[in-house]
């Protein structure tokens, strides 16, 4: 767009830099071109991904466990017809002299590319992608923010008041009525679900708090979780799709960091720290769930330094959904179904952190069902989300290489609880 006055480029860039949006698309567009989808489907193409997620597996899989273990003890011993149903292991790819790596066909961005040799097709993830993305996503147990009540979760809406954020190309469609809206929807599928409290940052279009006070308010107000949504612009590029926004674990750059030494930042403890295993778990929760649940491309879970990350003291995530500069991205998300369905993939991704019940293998997307009608269940705030047998994190068989350096899994069973237990001790159970 060169014939847009300068000075509204400026303003625009100026605004959206001040309010924490991404406009991190040059360099993050030469390692991820619109082929960003393609690692999805990549993954959804090779026989072992797709295979197992197909969308009745969860429910299948729930079925079977108890069948299989009740008669397990009795006739387990001579008859190895039935055998224990195995937890499926998370499947995790790396690419040498690459950051981006695909865990369970999700595109996640390393701090460090990931080392090997390309020709013997070797690759594995440095010391410290192990220790704060791989271990807490592939390696840690499931753990259940549920302790005997209902889970606090804080809603920002992005930007609003005097601060529209990002605007459509037509300037008909502002950054905070967009980050509302979806909000306020997210807001009811919570609360029908009945096990959570939830307060937004910023409850209607007036009110406009500043990046410090949004995760203020959800530290006084004592939140488990923090949850920014916004919207993303790059005009004049076509880029689009989902990116989701963790903080930086200790010593790790953001994604967008290209320098060649590490940066003063990254050498500094700061509140956002204080989750450094629950943000990655958060945010690949909800990075994963939104793929599965909209049909925006995959532009990877991320890292950076915003300001709401930043002095978050609780697991946090700031989600970009999808490119109001997109004409494609613009199109489906000014439609209703396209809201409803991000916030039902940001509901599930809660519901995946907060109730420990994130397993290996949802749905893959291909090609098609990218391009298919969102979900019935998306444009359906009523129908109750069918969740997922609990199941621990198992050890991803496909990493090579010494592990010494990897954590041992937490394994307290104060927070190893399920839904129902919890919600069961919680009064909350049906
Ligand atoms: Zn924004």
């Amino acid at each position: 767009m060169p014939r847009r006055p300068l000075l509204l480029r400026a303003a625009l860039a100026l605004a959206l830099l001040a309010a924490g949006c991404a406009t991190t698309a040059p360099p993050s567009d030469a390692e991820a071109p619109p082929g960003a989808e393609a690692p999805g489907a990549q993954a959804a193409s090779e026989p072992g991904a797709s295979a197992p997620g197909a969308p009745a597996a969860p429910s299948a899989q729930a079925d079977s466990a108890p069948k299989a273990s009740a008669p397990g003890p009795a006739a387990g011993a001579s008859a190895p017809v039935a055998p224990a149903p195995k937890p499926k292991p998370w499947r995790a790819e790396y690419r040498a002299g690459s950051s981006q790596a695909l865990l369970d066909g999700v595109l996640v961005y390393l701090d460090r590319p990931a080392k090997g040799d390309w020709r013997a097709k070797t690759a594995r993830p440095l010391s410290p992608d192990r220790r704060w993305t791989v271990a807490p996503l592939l390696e840690a147990r499931t753990n259940a923010l549920v302790r005997g009540r209902k889970v606090r979760v804080c809603l920002d809406a992005g930007h609003g008041g005097a601060d529209s954020g990002a605007l459509s190309p037509d300037r008909r469609t502002k950054e905070k009525e967009m980050t509302l809206d979806v909000v306020r929807r997210l807001r009811d599928l919570l609360r029908r679900d009945g096990a959570f409290e939830i307060l937004l940052s910023r409850p209607d279009d007036a009110s406009q708090p500043t990046l410090e006070e949004r995760p203020a308010k959800a530290r006084r107000w004592r939140a488990d979780l923090f949850v920014s949504v916004h919207f993303n612009a790059n005009p004049g590029s076509a880029a689009r799709g989902l990116e989701t926004y963790v903080f930086p674990a200790r010593g790790m750059e953001s994604t967008s960091y290209t320098g060649r030494r590490p940066s003063r930042d990254a050498g500094l403890s700061w509140n956002g720290n204080a989750s450094d295993a629950g943000n990655v778990q958060l945010g690949f929760c909800i990075h994963r769930r939104l793929l599965a649940a909209t049909r925006l491309p995959d532009r990877g879970l991320r890292r950076a330094r915003w300001i709401v990350l930043r002095e978050a003291t609780v697991p946090a995530v700031l989600v970009e959904c999808g490119f109001l500069t997109s004409a494609k991205d613009l199109a489906y998300l000014r439609t209703e179904a396209g809201r409803a369905a991000l916030a039902r993939g940001l509901y599930e991704g809660i519901c995946d952190f907060a109730f420990g019940t994130m397993a290996p293998g949802l749905p893959a997307r291909t090609p098609e069902t990218a391009s298919a009608p969102p979900p019935a269940s998306a444009t359906d705030p009523a129908t109750p989300l069918r969740r997922p047998p609990t199941v621990d994190f198992v050890r991803d068989e496909t990493l090579r290489g010494p592990r010494t350096d990897l954590p041992s899994p937490p394994d307290d069973p104060a927070t190893r609880g399920a839904r129902e237990a919890a919600l069961r001790a919680a009064g909350l159970a049906p």
